[in-house]
């Protein structure tokens, strides 16, 4: 029996032919300076967050933008791309757990080649470059793993659950282990004379 498999989920299909390149907000034209080394050309761009960046207890969410200051030099190799990234991430402290929004400043240099050499990573692609992943793994790298609202964050209060940066006047109260509580209620033992005879009354025998 031949089953005729289409498509279950519905979705267009992609042909197989080589995919052309895609221009997208994170692709700049370098058309301008290709194989003229010794030129160069600095741009200032907003790119929107299209996908969230990061997976941890902060992330730049989508919907953010990047401001990019961006320098463009031609070199007989390639474009040398020099990228100052600035945008806001937002997320929550990893200590008392309230909404942060700490700022995120990085920096990257990258040569796009001219060709597929192995010896980088990078190509120009037609005549742009694709800044894209490049910016995505640098500000993710930057993301603090543990964050913080300040650095001397004190926390959560273990018994009430409550933010003690909150609470300046705060003093932990002494709580005593429940399995002694039940020894509070013996009196304290002054008189020793049930389980020990005084050697008076030994005499009197
Ligand atoms: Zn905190």
């Amino acid at each position: 029996m031949v089953a005729l498999v289409g498509n279950p989920s519905g979705e267009r299909v992609e042909s197989l032919s080589v995919t052309k390149f895609r221009t997208t907000p994170y692709t700049i034209n370098v058309y301008d300076l290709m194989h003229r080394p010794g030129e160069m050309r600095e741009q200032t761009v907003t790119l929107p967050v299209v996908d969230h960046m990061g997976e941890g207890l902060v992330s730049v969410p989508a919907g953010a933008t990047i401001d990019a200051d961006l320098r463009f030099e031609s070199m007989h190799e390639g474009i040398l791309v020099t990228a100052e990234l600035a945008t806001t991430a937002s997320g929550v402290c990893g200590r008392c757990l309230i909404d942060i929004a700490p700022p995120v400043q990085v920096d990257f240099q990258e040569l796009f080649a001219y060709s597929s050499d192995e010896a980088f990573d990078f190509e120009v692609h037609d005549d742009h470059v694709d800044l894209e992943p490049l910016i995505r793994d640098a500000v993710v790298l930057s993301l603090p793993f543990q964050p913080v609202c300040r650095p001397d964050c004190p926390g959560l209060d273990p018994e009430t659950g409550e933010r003690l940066a909150d609470q300046p006047e705060h003093k932990p109260r002494e709580i005593a282990d429940p399995r002694w509580s039940a020894l509070a209620n013996f009196p304290a033992s002054e008189d020793t004379s049930a389980g020990h005879p005084s050697p008076a009354d030994r005499e009197e025998r």
